[in-house]
């Protein structure tokens, strides 16, 4: 059993467009390679406070991380510090929030945009600051360091669907085409990247809504979608709805290491628990 994983976060991707956009993830579906669920989100339906609760599996109420305004590092032990902690490499391609969450804050542009230094908690990353650097762009960057240092746990951020988002709204072509862009480019790069061993879970912080924006505690706001690849799962469309509160430990179980003692058990339904960690 692998126990490499790839963790695709795209920002503002709500779970019927993903459903209805996203052809290549449902190609796997359709062939038996990948599963499918929902997922709802935590409150509030907001970004910094979100990359938190997957990256930490802990609420914002603990974590303290509440707005998008809340510019400190996380107190919680993220994935980033249980991979280092069990010897596993990490890296990620991902806005700057990630970095200021677990590397340091607040984000330096001239400095921060590479930042190779295996004694802090992210070890290689690669960050952007613009929401409208191009995805395109942003999977390449991933891709560079998915060669570059072999990472066990490699995190990738996109923010293009959110962009197009608040400026078109949810209900637009624009967002509907973006989703779709981003499912070709994933098209481009999971066949190598499962070529290469790795387990994937491709998932969202928050969704979107009509009016443009998130936050709030409506479907559009809160569903969104998680595909997984990987064995220890039956391919698939489960109907069941998993709490957002799950994906840290669920990364954990794919990853083969401990969680943390702020996790929840895992319960996600027909999950190959592994024998021993
Ligand atoms: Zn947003």
């Amino acid at each position: 059993m692998s126990n490499k994983l790839i963790f695709i976060m795209i920002d503002g991707l709500r779970y019927d467009t993903a459903v209805s956009q996203m052809g290549y993830l449902h190609h796997l579906i359709e062939k038996g390679k990948a599963s499918r669920f929902k997922v709802k989100s935590e409150l509030p339906s907001l970004s910094r406070p979100l990359y938190e609760v997957l990256l930490t599996g802990t609420p914002a109420y603990k974590n303290g991380i509440t707005t998008n305004q809340t510019v400190r590092l996380s107190h919680e032990e993220s994935l980033f510090h249980l991979t280092k902690k069990h010897g596993l490499k990490n890296a990620t391609a991902s806005y700057y929030w990630v970095s200021e969450l677990y590397n340091s804050g607040p984000f330096n542009p001239v400095t921060d945009r590479i930042q190779l230094d295996p004694s802090k908690a992210i070890e290689r990353g690669i960050f952007y600051w613009e929401d409208h650097y191009p995805d395109s762009h942003l999977f390449a960057d991933a891709n560079f360091l998915l060669d570059s240092y072999e990472p066990d746990f490699l995190y990738v951020h996109s923010m293009n669907i959110d962009d197009d988002g608040h400026k078109f709204t949810a209900d637009s072509k624009e967002y509907r085409n973006r989703a779709i862009t981003v499912d070709k480019i994933l098209a481009t790069v999971l066949p190598k990247w499962m070529e290469a061993g790795y387990q994937i879970i491709v998932t969202a912080d928050h969704g979107m809504n009509d009016d443009g924006q998130h936050g709030g505690t409506t479907p559009a706001d809160r569903d969104v979608p998680l595909f997984i690849i990987s064995n220890r799962l039956a391919p698939g469309i489960y109907e069941e709805e998993i709490p957002q509160l799950q994906i840290a430990p669920l990364a954990c179980e794919l990853l083969s290491i401990q969680p943390s003692a702020a996790m929840q058990q895992l319960m996600i339904p027909n999950l190959k628990v592994a024998s021993s960690h």
